[in-house]
């Protein structure tokens, strides 16, 4: 089988400075790609009583050759499946969807922050090491509106509900973008929690908004129809309150002459 060294693989020329430790790459602000990743989250923010935060850093998530091949082959599958329709330019329907988690470590915060923890409960980092796991579905949310799979969405705000922070006094919060191979989706407007797998012919579900959803959900069933693409990490720095005089005297303590 061939193996395909897209511009995620660690092995691709683009990435040669990282590697199995080293696994994201700080996009430049005006690169083509920050750009198109930021909007997405812009357009994403649908929640009226949300108010959109700023971007602050996207990260773009490397993995190996050997570990993106596994997505390659299902995207594959899925692109000649016979209930693809359209053939022409995106056969495998593949889109880049937002999904929180929680994130027990200071990952993003600065450029320099860009080293996975260890800690067990910190998903974020588990899923940019390996990926998805379907098993583990469930262990943070019970509720599982279409089952037994992995939750994504266009609707970044929708995301961000998701998105947690152990260290209760960072003002940035993260979330994933994802590689989704949506093919042939079956769109639900009302739960079905029992799902343990999409309807014969489809490839994902499709929730939309206007029965038991106020906001889009794509969610799969295959672990190697998702991979992590890129961390974003957003919010807004808390302002400050008073003037610069009270500043300097709580610094230093002391008071200023006048
Ligand atoms: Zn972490």
């Amino acid at each position: 089988m061939t193996t395909i060294l897209d511009d995620f693989s660690l092995e691709h020329p683009d990435n040669k400075n990282f590697g199995k430790t080293r696994r994201l790459k700080a996009l430049s602000s005006r690169s083509s790609e920050f750009v198109e990743v930021e909007k997405l989250f812009s357009k994403g923010w649908q929640h009226p009583d949300k108010k959109k935060p700023k971007v602050s850093r996207i990260f773009k998530i490397l993995a190996s050759a050997q570990d993106l091949n596994g997505y390659h082959t299902y995207r594959a599958a899925v692109a000649s499946s016979p209930s693809v329709k359209d053939r022409s330019k995106n056969p495998a329907n593949e889109q880049l969807l937002f999904h929180g988690t929680n994130r027990y470590c200071s990952l993003g915060e600065d450029a320099g922050k860009s080293r996975l923890c260890h800690l067990s409960r910190c998903y974020l980092c588990r899923i940019i090491r390996s990926s998805f796991d379907i098993s583990k579905c469930g262990s943070k949310h019970k509720f599982r509106r279409f089952g037994h799979g992995v939750y994504t969405t266009a609707c970044s705000s929708k995301a961000d509900d998701y998105s947690k922070n152990g260290e209760e006094n960072s003002q940035f919060r993260a979330v994933l973008v994802s590689r989704v191979v949506v093919g042939n989706p079956h769109k639900r407007r009302f739960n079905a929690t029992e799902l343990t797998e999409p309807p014969c012919g489809h490839h994902s579900v499709l929730g939309e908004p206007g029965g038991d959803l106020n906001y889009e959900e794509t969610v799969v069933y295959d672990n190697d129809a998702i991979r992590p693409a890129y961390l974003v990490i957003y919010g807004d720095a808390p302002a400050f309150k008073g003037n610069f005089k009270s500043l300097v005297v709580n610094l230093f303590k002391t008071p200023l002459a006048s």
